[in-house]
């Protein structure tokens, strides 16, 4: 790749990285507190080579047949993390299993267990956050958390989860409607930072620890509202190439 494309890359990744920092210093946060995922999904290997060899060391990938392939072609596991933040079909849980330090995206019961069954014979815990729809947009996944009156039949389903032995629930992760302006991202930021905290109350066994929120548009706010992982693509990497045939 031109080295010119690489710079940029590295540029970005400082310039997001700035940001979140004086994000968090903005309401009192450690900038530390705060953990960037690299969102790389439909950029070839070459652009996560480059966001890697800037500093990325966590990177979020959707697909997990695309990320698979990525992760055996650049053979860096040890140096990153890769977290996957995609909706998983269950047929493909499988493919989480061995490469993916944290799954965002946990999204049914019915995941959840074949998640755990194929944990548990691969001698593995998987660490996962609970994806909740907080727009209420029918398109997003999630479990269905638009409305703060129907948040106590969400518990004993939680609670259910918990019990899933071979995986480990760290927290949660939202993804609400994206807007131009990113103000307009934190009546939906506030509201999963508030479910966090009603399921600190509620089930106190989990250790609610981890809120995945904020994506290139509005990352700033969403750490502003507490989030511990921002998902960020293309701010650092650029346009999605859903082909890589023609690119440099
Ligand atoms: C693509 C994606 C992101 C990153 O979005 P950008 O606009 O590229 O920053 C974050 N989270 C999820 C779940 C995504 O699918």
């Amino acid at each position: 790749m031109m080295t010119e494309k690489k710079d940029i890359i590295e540029e970005r990744y400082n310039k997001v990285l700035g940001r979140i920092a004086a994000a968090a210093r903005s309401c009192g946060r450690k900038p530390e507190s705060v953990r960037l995922v690299v969102v790389t999904k439909s950029q070839p290997t070459e652009i996560v080579q480059a966001a890697i060899d800037a500093g990325a060391r966590i990177l979020g990938e959707n697909y997990p047949e695309e990320a698979v392939e990525k992760i055996n072609t650049l053979q860096v596991q040890n140096s990153v993390e890769w977290h996957m933040i995609g909706h998983i079909q269950s047929r493909k849980a499988g493919l989480v299993i061995a490469d993916f330090a944290l799954l965002h995206s946990l999204d049914s019961y019915k995941l959840a267990a074949k998640l755990n069954r194929l944990a548990h014979e691969a001698g593995k815990r998987l660490r996962v956050l609970l994806e909740f729809n907080v727009g209420g947009e029918e398109s997003k996944f999630g479990w269905p958390a638009w409305d703060e009156k129907n948040w106590h039949s969400l518990v004993p389903g939680v609670t259910e989860l918990f019990r899933l032995e071979n995986l480990e629930i760290k927290g949660l992760m939202v993804m609400p409607p994206i807007f131009a302006d990113p103000e307009l991202s934190r009546p939906f930021f506030k509201k999963a930072r508030k479910l966090m905290v009603f399921f600190a109350e509620n089930i106190p066994v989990i250790e609610w620890n981890e809120l995945s929120m904020g994506t290139s548009g509005d990352f700033e706010v969403a750490v502003q509202e507490g989030a511990t992982l921002v998902r960020v693509g293309q701010s650092i990497v650029g346009p999605r190439q859903y082909s890589n045939r023609g690119k440099p």
